[in-house]
């Protein structure tokens, strides 16, 4: 009876242990972290004018804490994702919603796409015109219909149904991408004959990616596309796996550059795909992809990465990238410069 007696008590005793253990306190609690970006580019220093710095710097902090309030508040990753990248698209210094770069017509047309990690759920939009915030318009690609990517008047039809804001077109023009727009337009004239490759010096696409409480990833990329782009003509942003990828086994991942260099090495699956299958590390394969394949083929650009432990990673092979972070300590970071 005693020796009975002391294994129940033993038994009550290591039960004990492995709750206590187990049991989780609120530092425990599932990291959270999030990553944006509006652009990569090679602008000098001595060209950005202070005001403009000023601003994008201000905008970037406001997005990426505006984000992650949402996750600190235990909402979910799509949600932060949502939350930065509106914020980005109303700002006209981005690439995205309004400020948006011009096409050789003068015209706005954006793309824009959604991922969820946790189910690999995905929506995207390209080549609409009007869409406030084509993120929206990509995420109810996602929520509300059984495809994946609508494009043109079909998306901007269900972006109608959807009820999503619409603005009219001189709401999305700012003098400075017609600036842009003409510059590029007369130096590609000047220069057609001897360097077909001239290209924009600075990517502002904006993009976000997410970890919430629940450990789940999500990403998101919203974009104008390329100064001087023939109607029609859609990049990487909008493309699953080339632009914007997630899934909670690996990374989530959002790009900006040259985007038909990022069609071709189908860059943020990529990323994933070589995490997942080579065991890199979150660093590691973001690294080889932007600095390594990319290079070798001379595609210019970034991607911002996250993984579900809330490991950041953000490499670009330009100058600079516009990006900010808020880590899974809390430490926020805003910079634009690769030597910041
Ligand atoms: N990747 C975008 C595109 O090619 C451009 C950008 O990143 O700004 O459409």
């Amino acid at each position: 009876m005693r020796l009975l007696t002391c294994l129940l008590y033993s038994m009550l005793c290591l039960w004990a242990t492995a709750t206590v253990v187990q049991a989780k306190t609120p530092s425990d609690e599932a990291s959270i972290a999030i990553a944006i970006h509006a652009g990569a580019g090679t602008i000098p220093r001595d060209n950005m004018n202070e005001a403009r710095e000023h601003a994008i710097r201000t905008t970037l902090e406001e997005a990426v804490r505006a984000g992650h309030a949402v996750l600190e508040g235990g909402g979910s990753a799509i949600d932060a994702v949502t939350a930065a990248i509106t914020i980005m698209e109303d700002a006209p210094e981005f690439n995205a919603g309004r400020g948006a770069v011009l096409t050789s017509e003068e015209r706005v047309e954006m793309d824009s796409s959604i991922m969820t990690g946790h189910d690999l759920g995905a929506g995207s939009v390209a080549s609409v015109r009007g869409i406030r915030h084509p993120i929206l318009a990509a995420r109810a690609v996602l929520e509300h219909s059984v495809h994946v990517m609508l494009s043109g008047r079909g998306a901007e039809a269900f972006a109608r149904d959807r009820q999503l804001e619409f603005m009219p077109e001189e709401w999305f023009h700012t003098e400075f991408r017609r600036e842009q727009l003409r510059e590029i337009q007369g130096e590609e004239n000047a220069q057609a004959a001897t360097d077909p490759g001239y290209e924009e010096n600075w990517f502002s696409t904006v993009g976000t990616v997410a970890l919430d409480r629940k450990g789940n990833l999500a990403a998101g990329t919203s974009t104008g596309g390329m100064t001087n782009k023939r109607f029609g003509r859609v990049g990487d942003s909008p493309i699953i796996g080339a632009g914007t990828y997630a899934d909670n086994n690996s990374c989530a991942v959002s790009a900006t550059g040259h985007g038909e260099y990022f069609i071709r090495h189908v860059v943020a699956y990529n990323i994933c795909a070589r995490m997942m299958h080579l065991d890199e590390t979150l660093q590691q394969s973001a690294d080889h992809v932007v600095n390594k394949l990319l290079v070798e083929d001379g595609g210019t650009g970034g991607v911002i990465a996250l993984d579900a432990e809330g490991n950041i990673a953000t490499p670009f092979n330009t100058a600079g990238m516009y990006r900010a972070t808020i880590d899974r300590d809390g430490n926020v970071s805003v910079k634009i410069y690769k030597d910041e």
